[in-house]
């Protein structure tokens, strides 16, 4: 029933931040080097995500807002070595039960791109005309479920959330440009160079990002490599860690001690580590919450790469080869 597919959908879309990671996460799954993601009104009036990936072809153009239906997993033993990003087929199924939805699409070399509407739970597509990719767009977000509406806060911080995926999903990919719009005006644009420092400068500031001091090891099965900030560069609060996990962001409270950690003695008091660190482990290490809107995770050996994180950042700062 509607009702159901509602509750449901708060699973997955718990606010309009949601929304644009769940679209950002298919347009990567899709290959795309260029994505441009425009809001209006901290995005319930508006989200749409462009890229140039591999687009949808007509013929599985149905599929796409059927819950659990996706082309990306086979078995659920490919959970454990998963790469790509999407996996339960369920973050356009449950965005088209909370808002209405249009899609443009094309695939290479065909005859004409496809337009898909998708209000009021009726669906119609006709031929449209578009370049390589996908463009989705979200509007009336939650207009049916009045009480997701009023837990949402401000349009200032829902843009907050937002700016926020948009920044980690950059840093996590530094060879993919990103733009993202805010009410008609552009608040960020990443180079999509490959090189995370240039990522890292349009998100952490030129200045920052210039001084960051490259993190580099490497023991056994596990590696470590981003950027740390020196310590006089520290934040007046605890937004300047990223983490990223075989290229998946991650929340790790341990991760963000041993950072901290790395960083005792250095900073002034009453300041905060700038740093984004990515970790490469073999998959069968590690637990990603198998929930699609939650970025947490669980190591097997979180003393191993407590001690391994923490001593790679040190000695980075203190500019000791670990
Ligand atoms: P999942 O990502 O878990 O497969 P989704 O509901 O997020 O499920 O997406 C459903 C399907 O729609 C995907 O499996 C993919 O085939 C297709 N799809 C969605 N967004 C895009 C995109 N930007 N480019 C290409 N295909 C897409
Ligand atoms: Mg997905």
């Amino acid at each position: 029933s509607k009702t159901v597919a509602r509750i449901a959908a708060g699973e997955v879309v718990e606010r309009p931040a949601s929304v644009v990671k769940e679209l950002i996460e298919n347009a990567l799954d899709a290959g795309a080097r260029n994505l441009d993601i425009e809001i209006k009104g901290g995005g319930t009036g508006l989200i749409r995500v462009s890229d140039d990936g591999c687009g949808i072809a007509p013929a599985d153009l149905p599929l796409v807002f059927t819950r659990h239906a996706t082309s990306k997993i086979t078995s659920f033993d490919d959970l454990t070595g998963i790469m790509s990003l999407g996996f339960r087929g369920e973050a356009l199924g449950s965005i088209t039960s909370v808002a209405d939805v249009e899609l443009l699409t094309a695939v290479a070399n065909a005859p004409s791109g496809c337009l898909v509407i998708r209000r009021d739970g009726r669906t119609s597509d006709k031929p449209a005309a578009r370049t390589r990719g996908t463009s989705i767009s979200v509007s009336h977000l939650f207009k049916a479920v009045p009480a997701r509406l009023k837990f949402l806060k401000t349009d200032a911080t829902e843009t907050g959330h937002i700016v926020n995926v948009v920044s980690n999903y950059a840093l996590a990919r530094p060879e993919v440009r990103f733009t993202l719009t805010v009410d008609g005006r552009r608040s960020l644009n990443t180079p999509g160079t490959g090189q995370l420092r240039d990522t890292a400068a349009e998100i952490l500031g030129r200045e920052t990002a210039s001084r960051m001091i490259d993190v580099e090891a490497a023991a056994e099965s596990l590696s470590v490599s981003g950027l740390a900030a020196p310590p006089d560069a520290g934040r007046a609060n605890r937004t300047g860690l990223f983490f990223f996990v075989n290229q998946r962001w991650v929340k790790s409270p341990m991760l963000s001690r041993a950072v901290e950690e790395a960083y005792h003695g250095l900073l002034t008091v009453g300041r905060y580590p700038v740093a984004v660190i990515n970790l490469t482990l073999p998959p069968a290490d590690i637990d990603i919450n198998i929930h699609p809107a939650k970025t947490e995770i669980k190591f097997h050996q979180d003393n191993r790469i407590f001690n391994f994180v923490r001593q790679s950042v040190r000695s980075a700062l203190i500019g000791e080869s670990p």
